[in-house]
């Protein structure tokens, strides 16, 4: 299945909640689901009782959306959380936050992970001094990933630095924003990852 390329807000709107999947717009009045919260479409507006099977896909749906995943690499991340030690759901989570497009966000060097997969897979970071530029690549905790040299005056980086300067930078991360790097200190816990998902029903979901 190809990438979603339609406009995004609708996305949030489907789920009822923002997915920040627009950068600074979503800190707006501009915001979609501001200005009209309710389900896009003809019907949208209409309130519909959700089958358990619903809820289930749509916290799955929502899920992938905000890390921007394919359905088929979404699946491969839930069997690793099953193999993995611990809470499944929470194994998931950490999965997806390791991406290196999500930590190329989290330390503020793009506006959202949609900007931040296009500038990895621009080749614009290194971990631990080499170019990576797959969005998928798995950040490991003493991994210290940076902008490289070359691209560290380009305006969109001098600005998303600046911006994020109000950002909190959750605590499983460290960074020094003038040397534009930051590293993974440790897989982060459940009450650290800020995302509006319930990973429980994801997992019910795939154990159908
Ligand atoms: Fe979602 Fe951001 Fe669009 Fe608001 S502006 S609907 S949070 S993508």
């Amino acid at each position: 299945m190809a990438r979603y390329a339609g406009p995004v807000c609708r996305l949030c709107r489907r789920e009822g909640v923002k997915l920040y999947l627009k950068g600074e717009r979503c800190y707006t009045g501009k915001c979609a689901i501001d200005r009209r919260a309710y389900a896009p479409g003809q019907h949208g507006a209409a309130r519909r009782k959700m089958s358990e099977y619903a809820l289930h896909l749509r916290e799955k749906q929502k899920a992938r959306r905000i890390y921007g995943v394919l359905e088929r690499q979404f699946r491969r991340y839930v069997g690793m959380a099953e193999r993995a030690h611990g809470v499944t759901g929470e194994a998931l989570l950490q999965t997806l936050e390791r991406r290196l497009d999500n930590i190329v966000y989290r330390l503020g060097f793009a506006a959202s992970r949609a900007e931040a997969r296009m500038m990895v897979t621009h080749g614009h970071f290194t971990v631990n001094g080499r170019k990576v530029n797959i969005p998928s690549y798995l950040v490991r905790p003493g991994d210290e990933v940076a902008v490289r040299e070359k691209s560290r005056s380009l305006p969109r980086f001098q600005e998303n630095v600046a911006q994020s300067a109000g950002r909190v930078l959750p605590e499983w991360l460290s960074t020094d924003r003038e040397a534009m790097r930051g590293t993974m200190l440790r897989l982060p816990t459940r009450d650290e990852i800020d995302v509006p998902i319930k990973e429980h029903l994801i997992v019910e979901h795939y154990s159908r």
